[in-house]
């Protein structure tokens, strides 16, 4: 299964990434970890990132993607992988694309945790504080003034891909403000509902129309429980802070076209909701975010 966690910092990817893993034995990839280890190691990449991650921008696209581009190819994510933090721009997510295309990949879900932005500050003071209960070291960018510049960078980058995915089908949206355990829940119902992650699970068929669920209209009970933990497979590695690879210069060249075609018609989806056959039921999703937009 291959999957992608978008939502803002603090929307609890990480966390929901890790359960991910045990459940259907894929590996998490998130670039937001390999950065911060090449950081700590002093790759070129790391030396590039600091200060950018420390301030709160986007590294830039053609280094995440080389990673990516590298990563998916390592032999533990030949079972399939869960992308937190990364793609973080359209151009990102029309690499991946490009990079899942030549690698006769597929995609199986996108999916979106939503969260009121009131409560991030919150989840990442938290955060922060059981990092430092720990005895760890504590993010440089959880902090208050950093989180403020992340999300601005959210809304500004990351959130268009809320329309890109939706307009390519491949969005689900869950309501992360639920406790972790009801989020958990949910992503397994909505990924059995498109018949994603049967391997995992043990059985064999999607529990619904595939219509209703990619437009959860309020998270439904589970009654499926999370199968036992499957075998743990390599966590986040970090490594690879070398030149970006053939099949990645390509895939960087190919999504900056993309974006272009992308960037020519970003407000089409909300002001016409999808309504012909098969359509995510994206009228609500799409005012959604339309109102979200304009509150702004
Ligand atoms: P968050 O908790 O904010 O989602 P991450 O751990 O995913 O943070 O990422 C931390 C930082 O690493 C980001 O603020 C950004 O500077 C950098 N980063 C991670 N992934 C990407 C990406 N795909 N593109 C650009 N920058 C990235």
């Amino acid at each position: 299964m291959r999957l992608i966690l978008l939502g803002p910092p603090g929307a609890g990817k990480g966390t929901q990434a890790q359960r991910l893993v045990d459940k259907y034995g894929i590996v998490q990839l998130s670039t937001g970890d390999m950065l911060r280890a090449a950081v700590a190691a002093g790759t070129p990449v790391g030396l590039k990132a600091k200060d950018i991650m420390a301030s709160g921008g986007l590294v830039p696209d053609d280094i995440v993607i080389s990673i990516i581009a590298d990563r998916i190819e390592q032999p533990d994510a030949a079972n399939g992988f869960i992308l937190d933090g990364f793609p973080r721009t359209v151009p990102q997510a029309a690499a991946l694309d490009e990079l899942l295309k030549q690698k006769k990949m597929k995609l199986d879900a996108v999916v979106e945790l939503k969260v009121n932005e009131g409560a991030l500050l919150q989840r990442v003071e938290n955060r922060a504080a059981e990092t430092r209960a720990r005895g760890e070291e504590v993010r440089a960018d959880d902090t208050p003034e950093v989180l403020a510049k992340r999300l601005a960078s959210y809304r500004a980058q990351t959130e268009p891909l809320i329309d890109y995915y939706s307009e390519r089908r491949s969005l689900l949206t869950v309501d992360g403000m639920m406790s972790i355990d009801g989020v958990t829940e949910e992503i397994s119902r909505v990924l059995s509902a498109i018949g994603a992650g049967a391997k995992g699970t043990g059985k064999g068929t999607a529990k619904g129309p595939v219509k209703a669920a990619r437009a959860p209209r309020k998270p439904a009970k589970v009654s499926r429980k999370p199968a036992g933990a499957a075998k743990k497979a390599g966590k986040k590695t970090a490594k690879k802070a070398k030149k970006p690879a053939k099949a990645a210069r390509k895939a960087a060249k190919g999504a900056k076209k993309a974006a272009k075609r992308t960037a020519r018609k970003p407000a089409k989806r909300s002001a016409k909701p999808a309504g012909g056959k098969g359509a995510r039921k994206a009228s609500k999703p799409a005012k959604k975010v339309t109102k979200r937009r304009a509150k702004r």
